[in-house]
């Protein structure tokens, strides 16, 4: 037992578990040539581009950063059409997601979100202890009319991700317009896009900015534009809400190679395309393997698939990591979360999985 006190909210928060490095899991079992498809990342790496950019201002490492972010605001403004004033730059969109909870909601307020979200929403509402209202989901997908239904009079703030993680599902513009119209204008909405670049098909979210002031869009580079590592995100949003979070956002979160990189990766739309390309041909890949292994998979629109291993998922895990494939339990039961990899990655996979499940493909 500690005798430190903590906030009552933090005591009982139980931590993000986030993917298994590579080099972890060389040291645990002594092999090499491991597969990592974990954590959604893009299996192209970053563009050449960000390679170059970054180099080059390694001199400036000894300063600090521009604290207002000014140049990737001008690039964000330029590709996004949103004015300095609607910006807000992350650590990783997770920093922001983390900004929304603290900015708008107080210990007796309450944040909505779905069954099967994303793991973070959870967590910041917890450290804020907050009181969390999970609405079940439909199928695998947010049940966006019941959410609109669950939201409360102390209801402060309410989380959707399009496309979901780990999930993969996605809602269309319908029911987000519906949705939008049934949440009280002093009710936040956070609509996560973290994996918007991978389907243009889906709505462009960001006409509705300026109907709706309760409205924030959060995007990240650290998946199609491949800067996990760096960790940059960004918000868009009303003035008034911007104001709001600029005044929490800790005044160098954003280092200033991740600006650079991030300014050199929005450019690069060239990458985006090729990524968006891979990606399309490694899930095509995947299902037909899943379809000839004779298992169930929830359709996705990211550069992830949810699938049905019929068995326990955390020995099935365990027994890929033996044969140097990491994925991701995701705490739904029987199901396991796999990121699309590259051709080879997405192959070395499905014989690992065949295999540990005892499975026969068939053509
Ligand atoms: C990966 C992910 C993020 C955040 O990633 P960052 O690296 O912190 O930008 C946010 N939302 C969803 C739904 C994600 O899957």
């Amino acid at each position: 037992m500690s005798f430190v006190p903590a906030n009552e909210g933090i005591s009982k928060l139980k931590p993000y578990q986030p993917g298994k490095p590579i080099s972890e899991l060389e040291r645990e079992l002594g092999i090499t040539d491991i597969v990592k498809l974990a954590s959604n990342e893009n299996p192209l790496g970053c563009s050449d581009k960000v390679k170059e950019a970054v180099a080059a201002e390694l001199a400036e490492i000894g300063r600090y950063p521009d604290g207002g972010g000014f140049i990737l605001k001008d690039q964000i403004e330029a590709q996004f059409g949103f004015g300095h004033e609607r910006i807000t730059l992350g650590n990783g969109s997770n920093d922001l997601l983390e900004m929304f909870a603290r900015a708008f909601v107080s210990e007796q307020d309450s944040i909505v979100y779905s069954q099967h979200a994303f793991a973070v929403y959870a967590l910041v509402t917890q450290a804020i202890n907050a009181q969390a209202i999970e609405v079940p989901a439909k199928g695998f997908s947010h049940d966006l009319d019941a959410m609109a239904a669950a939201i409360q009079a102390n209801t402060k703030l309410v989380f959707i991700a399009n496309p979901n993680n780990p999930t993969g599902t996605w809602f269309e513009e319908a029911e987000f317009e519906a949705f939008m119209q049934k949440v009280p204008a002093n009710v936040i909405v956070v609509l996560d896009e973290a994996y918007v670049e991978y389907f243009p098909e889906n709505f462009n979210s960001l006409k509705y900015l300026d109907q709706y002031p309760n409205l924030i869009v959060s995007r990240t580079l650290s998946k199609c534009y491949g800067l996990a590592a760096l960790r940059v995100g960004f918000a868009l949003a009303s003035v008034q809400v911007t104001d709001y979070l600029n005044r929490i956002r800790q005044p160098f979160n954003v280092n200033h190679l991740a600006m650079v990189a991030a300014v050199a990766a929005l450019k690069d739309e060239a990458f985006i395309e090729k990524s968006r390309e891979v990606n399309k041909a490694g899930m095509a890949q995947l299902e037909a393997g899943f379809k000839a292994l004779g298992l169930n998979y929830v359709p996705s629109r990211a550069n992830f698939i949810l699938f049905d291993v019929q068995a326990d998922p955390a020995q099935t895990f365990n027994a890929l990591l033996k044969e140097g494939v990491i994925v991701r339990p995701v705490g739904i039961p029987n199901h396991l979360r796999v990121s699309i990899g590259t051709e080879a990655e997405n192959a070395k996979f499905l014989t690992a999985l065949a295999k540990v499940l005892g499975l026969d493909a068939k053509a």
